[in-house]
């Protein structure tokens, strides 16, 4: 099986059938993106357990498959992960996808390194990063249960 295949497969079916998805009433908190370029919108849902790691995380909302399959590994990747390491993924995927180089590969990121090829359509890396910039914001304990943002396009055009 060759990377395009492998990406395929991997890719279709988180997006066909994404884990984790769904709400989460106790959530400690729900973070809701948009991507308007594309018109991804998903809202992650993370709750913290006294020790501040991440207890559990669903995400819900629609979304093209690089958008839906990006979240539905980053909630497979995160649960159980202690705040430090959450933000290790983070700075690894988000890294991945906008540094200048292409980084070394990072095998913490496991499947998620299949999305590396997306660095090449700087239209669809909002797409993938949608779901971290949620995690970014959740990570950082908002002041509000509920939040929302949207990942606009500051470069005009
Ligand atoms: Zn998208």
């Amino acid at each position: 099986m060759d990377f395009e295949d492998l990406y395929q497969e991997v890719i279709l079916d988180h997006s066909r059938r994404p884990r984790n998805f769904g709400e989460m009433a106790d959530a400690d908190y729900h973070v809701s993106g948009e991507n308007p370029m594309c018109g991804d919108e998903i809202t992650l849902h993370v709750k913290f357990d006294a020790a501040d790691n991440v207890e559990a995380i669903s995400f819900t909302g629609n979304g093209c498959s690089i958008c839906m399959a990006s979240a539905s590994m980053l909630t497979q990747k995160l649960k159980k992960k202690s705040r430090a390491e959450s933000q290790e993924l983070l700075d690894s995927f988000t890294g991945m996808l906008t540094a200048e180089q292409e980084p070394p590969p990072d095998k913490r990121l496991g499947d998620l390194q299949l999305l590396n090829g997306v660095r090449k359509f700087p239209l669809r890396v909002k797409c993938a990063t949608l779901a971290w910039h949620a995690l970014e914001q959740a990570l950082q304990k908002p002041a509000a249960k509920e939040t929302r943002f949207s990942d606009e396009d500051e470069t005009p055009a």
